[in-house]
């Protein structure tokens, strides 16, 4: 393998690479725009789509697309060639900077949510010189925004930029007043950790339910599962390594800062966690290492599940979003500082997180709503559906002690009263020793655990910058009005500690009587994606997405309109696919193996043998009675399958019917289905069981 540094961003146009190959006062136009957000002018677009193309030919590229993220929740890419045709018969490799700027793919098959009528095709793609081009199979890929022909967004990028430029402008607010001069934006950072399945290419190809879903919809609970935790941190095998390091390699010259990688608790379950980097950036390499890790897979023979819940019993998959606030002077304004000054701008940044995570709650959910996240949450492998934050035991002792006023003792033995100067050093080596929380602060960021495996990361991310946003604002009418500044901060943090006390629980989120205390304090539990939608809908939501110019009312709309549209599709292909294969597989073996019995049975007595046919008569008797409660929950599912499909006009009922009605009757049907693997002749069953798969590679 060749050395890391010598690879890692080979394939990127990045900082060094613009700056090799373009004259200065371009690459110093460019570079304003990238950190400053200044507009950028048509020359040096010009410019800059020159040195792109070079670099890229050189590196044997001869298409070059735009590459965007719309609300399907994949990329989408159109490749166009360089070449264009001279008078002589010849050709050039073009790249203009309109090219570079602006696409126009047509965009009539990319779901809208109502926002684009059909007849009305165009789309526009942007270019976002904030996330630096790669190369990807010899294509030069351009990361773009997706936007209609009348200007509403169609993508998942849009919103992220918009909130990152939200939040700068309101954390400036108060780092201003905090007496900072220097720093002129504020980045919001993320890393996210990615869990993944890695099965056997030859058992998935066997698996209907694999191939269209992503998950198992059938499968008896194997002999063993993940119960002696031997997998967890366990060695990797070979085959997996392999992949692994073939999977970093790639991401290494994509410019993707993979870092660790170890074994998750679940059998044939692994995690990758990149170092981390501004959201937009950190958007963009998840949704590539999502790709990559397919990709890579199915050359070592292997496919990689990204779905939340592929095998039932057995721990799904979701992704960390690692999430803090950077100055672009150098300050991770969640870090506790050395000084008691500083530590009180801290208290103000973690106040506005908590607060935010605490009024929003409801939008933070959605976020991470997903019909596959239904499966994880609350259901006792990760966080529940209810949004609370752990903040460590020092921590909240020190909020307990602002809201209180008094001048007690802190537990690192400092005494604390709330003047700024007597502010003892806050704790640093927060270690988050509890697994459960689905916000936890973890010593200078918060981690979001609530997100699937599959999603992308852009939508939690623009949720929490445009949350935080908004307290910041909020926070920041208030002192801006101040006399005395140092009085009112104390005021605010004591006054946001105690109103928002509700929301942070340290304790175990996996316990029963947490889904009870939450009940009494007033946090909400939605249960299902369904359910989360409707945040979107919501007036104080709505009011917030537009203050922060984030999304319009008819863009929430639309992303509503789209999580229900998917969300019904989903059950909708489940349901199908459970269908056929209990008709055309699982049914077929049970009745094989009934047959078999029955002839067994037959064959005994024909011969005249006065042998015992108890065992096959108790067997048949017992197979008979469970398929044939199979093919009655058969008939229901189609029969709740046709009628929520036949609703019409309210998307929210539909998705409601299909999962109160059409989900709830698949349990139905998968529990007589597992029933019968467990009884058929295994040499008759149709697909490779749970053991088969989670064991072998
Ligand atoms: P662990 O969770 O295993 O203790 P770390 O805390 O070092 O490991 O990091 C976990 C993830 O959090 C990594 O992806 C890392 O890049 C990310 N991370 C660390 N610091 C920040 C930060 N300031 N902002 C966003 N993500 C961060
Ligand atoms: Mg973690």
């Amino acid at each position: 393998m060749p050395e890391v540094d010598e690879i890692f961003g080979s394939n990127v146009f990045n900082d060094s690479a613009m700056k090799a190959r373009m004259p200065k006062p371009a690459y110093k136009a460019l570079r304003k725009t990238i950190d400053q957000g200044v507009p950028l002018d048509p020359w040096v677009a010009e410019v800059v789509a020159g040195a792109m193309k070079d670099w890229a030919v050189e590196k044997g590229a001869t298409h070059f697309t735009h590459w965007f993220q719309p609300l399907t929740g994949i990329t989408a890419e159109k490749h166009d060639s360089f070449i264009s045709p001279t008078d002589d018969g010849k050709i050039l490799l073009e790249f203009s900077g309109k090219e570079l700027t602006r696409g126009e793919p047509d965009a009539s098959s990319f779901p809208s949510g109502g926002l684009r009528a059909t007849f009305e095709a165009r789309g526009y793609t942007a270019w976002d010189c904030s996330s630096p081009a790669f190369l990807k199979d010899r294509a030069l890929c351009i990361p773009t925004a997706f936007v209609s022909y009348t200007g509403e967004t169609l993508d998942k990028k849009m919103p992220l930029l918009r909130s990152m430029d939200a939040l700068s402008k309101q954390a400036l607010r108060i780092l201003r007043l905090f007496g900072n001069t220097t720093a002129v934006k504020v980045t919001t950072t993320v890393g996210p950790e990615q869990e993944y399945f890695l099965i056997d290419k030859e058992m998935y190809d066997q698996r209907k339910d694999l191939i269209l879903t992503g998950r198992t919809l059938f499968g008896a609970k194997p002999a063993k599962g993940q119960e002696l935790e031997d997998h967890y941190f366990g060695q990797i095998k070979e085959r997996i390594a392999a992949f692994m390091e073939e999977l970093n390699e790639e991401l290494w010259k994509l410019g993707i800062l993979a870092k660790t990688q170890h074994n998750e608790v679940a059998p044939a379950q692994h995690e990758l966690a990149p170092i981390f980097s501004s959201t937009n950036i950190a958007t963009d390499h998840n949704q590539l290492v999502m790709e990559y890790m397919q990709k890579v897979a199915r050359r070592h023979g292997l496919i990689c599940l990204l779905h939340e819940k592929p095998f039932s019993g057995i721990n799904g998959s979701g992704k960390h979003n690692n999430w803090s606030m950077a100055t672009s002077d150098g300050q991770n304004l969640l870090e506790p500082g050395n000084t008691p000054h500083e530590n009180l701008q801290f208290l103000v940044f973690l106040m506005a997180v908590i607060a935010a995570v605490d009024d929003y709650a409801d939008l933070l959910r959605a976020a991470a709503a997903t019909p596959g996240n239904d499966h994880r949450l609350g259901a006792n492998e990760a966080p529940p559906a209810i949004i609370s934050i752990f903040l460590g035991e020092q921590l909240t002792d020190i909020l307990a002690q602002l809201e209180n006023g008094g001048a007690t003792n802190s537990k690192q033995g400092g005494t604390l009263n709330l003047g700024a100067s007597t502010l003892p050093p806050l704790p640093k080596d927060n270690t988050d020793r509890n697994r459960t929380s689905p916000f936890a602060f973890t010593g200078n960021k918060f981690e979001f655990r609530m997100v699937g495996s599959s999603a992308s990361i852009a939508m939690p991310n623009f949720v929490l910058n445009a949350i935080v946003a908004e307290t910041l604002s909020l926070f920041a009418d208030r002192l801006e009005k101040a006399k005395d500044f140092d009085a009112e901060v104390k005021a605010l943090v004591k006054e946001m500690a105690r109103a928002h006390k509700k929301a942070i629980f340290n304790g175990n989120n996996y316990a029963e009587e947490w889904v009870a205390e939450a009940e009494k304090r007033g946090l909400a539990n939605i249960r299902s994606t369904v359910e989360a939608t409707q945040a979107l809908r919501a007036p104080k939501n709505l009011a917030l997405m537009e203050k922060h110019s984030v999304l319009s009312k008819v863009e929430m709309e639309s992303r509503c309109e789209i999580m229900l549209e998917t969300y019904i599709k989903t059950i909708n292909i489940e349901a199908l696919t459970m269908l056929e294969m209990a008709k055309r597989q699982i049914l077929p073996a049970a009745v094989a193996y009934i047959s078999e019995l029955a002839g067994s049975i037959q064959g005994v007595k024909a011969a005249g043998l006065n042998a015992d046919t108890g065992a096959q008569a108790g067997t048949l008797t017992e197979v008979s009675a469970i398929a044939a409660s199979f093919q009655k929950n058969i008939a229901l599912l189609e029969g709740k399958l046709g009628k929520a499909n036949g609703m019409h006009g309210d998307s929210y009922k539909q998705a409601c019917a299909f999962r109160d009605s059409v989900f709830a009757q698949m349990a139905l049907l998968r529990e007589d289905g597992d029933k019968l693997e467990a009884v058929v002749d295994a040499s008759l069953w149709p697909y490779p069981t749970y053991s088969d798969i989670l064991f072998n590679v």
